[in-house]
């Protein structure tokens, strides 16, 4: 072998070990555990992120995927405008109200290209994206939909997404029965020439399963998840797709605007400069939060993302590949409600983070009511799904203090069959995922100034009054309202009560006080957990200790009210019995 033989030989080899390091780390990069680690080293980060460009502000320039201005036009519901039916379509259109949760006729009178209001801050406009994004395949789950919310939804991705950066519409069929679901919208579809494409299950599986399956199916490199009754914004895209493009382990998250479900008026939630952030209570009801100035000053500008612990659930874009990877949504959760606390959870402690964007704006028609039953889905499972669900995220994600929490707002939580959670655990220690308690430390650091740890119930269950053999009870109605008693129904939401430490008697996340007027349900002071009860065990009477006088049942009327203590009365005597969920 002569020299220059060796030499060449030598750089043949050094290639391919170099090869190997390039691959080896390639890989690691694609390896969710890897990354979980890279993410907590800004060092690592930082590098790679050294090849790719960066989105610049322009004050005095059009960012350079902002679409012309859009000349006015006139129709209903054009630029968003509420639009008016006549009166002899009144029936008709409440007809569709109680089948679809919105109105269909008003709706079907809106070009599916109509144009909508600029929702975004003015900033918006003037910012310019890398053009080497990834391309999304936007993700659209349905179970009944209507005819052309459904297709205004698809219509405003392609009239407004950038089409190199749109891969498809994917739009996935959850064994839906309405016959303008079948073959009228497969004919439809033909006309986007294969961009939109539809897959349907073969049973219904809910919206959970169904997204995680659009996500498997889905060919772009990013998924953008919309309900069916949508309209994204202005140049939405873009903005979306860069933080991820920056860091793959990012979920984002749009700003909702609100469609009216009645009149389809396009119009914004949240006004003004203030930002909002999704947050959650002990109840796991989804909570918004303005965003605090510990977050908001690691920004330069207002339009930037920011960080926020969670997000409503509907709409948001991730990476495919890093979705599935982090084991998509949990199989175990039924049909609806809270994956998006399971998802948030896991990408924040597992190493991910989640950005809303206030520059991407998507509107959605919120429904007065859910139009559909859950089916089969909800069969022999005692109690609410939704309950079971929480259950479920909260037994893989909390740590102990804060399953406390959840079991104190929601007693009978204790009580249901969330199923086996052994996977999820396993997966968690696999990914190498942090606490509980560091997310509440670092991420959503403002939970707790709006609700604070919770003090332990002394009691909790229905409360019965002794002489009329009735139960405290909501009615029903909404806060603030006058409450009263009724025949005694164990389980459900209106005669639900707790007592904790602290005095506060609460039912479902409102609380009980009262005034000159009478025992009122009310909204709990937020920040606050405590309240003006006081039970005593032995009489079993109930003060409130700032009126001084106790909750009784009036003798003669049998109306709720509040009588100067007296503990030999039966009508003052209340006893609480915990139930079980049927
Ligand atoms: N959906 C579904 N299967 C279901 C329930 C809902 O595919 O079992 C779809 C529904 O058509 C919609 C999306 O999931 O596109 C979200 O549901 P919905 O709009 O009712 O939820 P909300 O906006 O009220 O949270
Ligand atoms: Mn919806």
């Amino acid at each position: 072998m002569n020299i220059i033989q060796l030499r060449r030989s030598r750089l043949l080899r050094l290639l391919t070990v170099l090869l190997l390091v390039a691959c080896v780390l390639f890989f690691a990069n694609r390896n969710p555990v890897a990354n979980a680690v890279n993410s907590q080293n800004d060092h690592i980060k930082t590098n790679s992120l050294q090849a790719k460009k960066l989105s610049v502000f322009t004050p005095d320039k059009m960012g350079n995927f902002e679409p012309p201005v859009e000349a006015p036009r006139s129709g209903p519901g054009e630029g968003g405008k509420p639009h008016v039916l006549l009166p002899d379509q009144r029936n008709e259109a409440s007809q569709s109200i109680s089948e679809f949760g919105m109105n269909m006729v008003v709706s079907d009178e809106i070009s599916l290209s109509r144009t909508i209001s600029d929702t975004r801050t003015p900033e918006c406009k003037h910012w310019s994206y890398p053009d080497d994004l990834p391309k999304a395949s936007v993700v659209i789950v349905f179970h009944n939909e209507g005819w052309s919310t459904l297709l205004r939804t698809v219509q405003s991705v392609i009239d407004r997404s950038p089409p190199q950066f749109l891969e498809e519409v994917l739009l996935v069929d959850d064994f839906s029965e309405k016959a303008h679901l079948k073959r009228k919208l497969e004919d439809f579809i033909e006309k986007y020439n294969g961009k939109v494409r539809l897959i349907r299950n073969k049973e219904r599986e809910g919206l959970i399963r169904t997204r995680t399956r659009g996500a498997e199916e889905a060919r772009g490199e990013v998924v953008l998840f919309l309900d069916a009754h949508c309209e994204v914004g202005l140049n939405w895209l873009p903005p979306l797709l860069y933080p991820i493009y920056l860091d793959r382990t990012t979920m984002t998250v749009p700003l909702i605007d609100g469609i009216d479900h009645e009149n389809f008026e396009y119009r914004p939630v949240y006004q003004g400069e203030t930002n909002f952030r999704g947050i959650f209570e002990w109840g796991m009801l989804y909570k918004e939060n303005e965003v605090p100035e510990r977050e908001a000053q690691t920004r330069t500008y207002n339009s930037e993302p920011y960080k926020a612990p969670t997000h409503a659930g509907g709409l948001f874009a991730i990476d495919r590949a890093y979705f599935l990877e982090i084991g998509a949504y949990d199989p175990g959760l039924l049909v609806w409600g809270g994956e998006n606390f399971e998802l948030s959870f896991k990408i924040w402690q597992c190493g991910g983070k989640i950005l809303w964007v206030p520059c991407s704006r998507v509107g959605h028609v919120y429904r007065g009511f859910m139009p559909y039953t859950f089916g089969k889905l909800a069969a022999n499972k005692k109690g609410s799904l939704i309950t079971i669900n929480y259950k479920r995220v909260i037994e893989v994600w909390f740590d102990d203090k804060y399953k406390e929490f959840f079991y104190t707002r929601e007693p009978t939580a204790r009580f249901l069959d969330m199923g086996n959670i052994t996977q999820q655990l396993e997966m968690k220690k696999r990914l190498n995922c942090k606490s509980f308690a560091w997310f509440m430390e670092e991420v959503a650091y403002d939970v707790l100034d709006k609700y604070p740890e919770l003090p332990a119930n002394l009691h909790w269950g229905e409360l019965r009054n002794t002489a009329a053999r009735q139960c405290l009870d909501t009615m029903g109605h909404q806060p603030p309202s006058l409450m009263g008693i009724s025949h005694c129904h164990g389980f459900g939401n209106n005669q639900l009560f707790r007592l904790n430490k602290a005095g506060q008697l609460g039912v479902g996340e409102r609380c009980v006080n009262a005034d000159s007027q009478g025992v009122k349900l009310v909204v709990c002071r937020l920040g606050s957990v405590d309240g003006p009860w006081e039970y005593d065990e032995t009489s079993k009477t109930l003060l409130h200790k700032v009126l001084k006088r106790c909750l009784a049942v009036h003798p003669q009327n049998n109306h709720l009210t509040l009588l100067p203590c007296d503990t030999a009365n039966n009508y003052h005597r209340w006893e609480f019995r915990e139930i079980q969920p049927k």
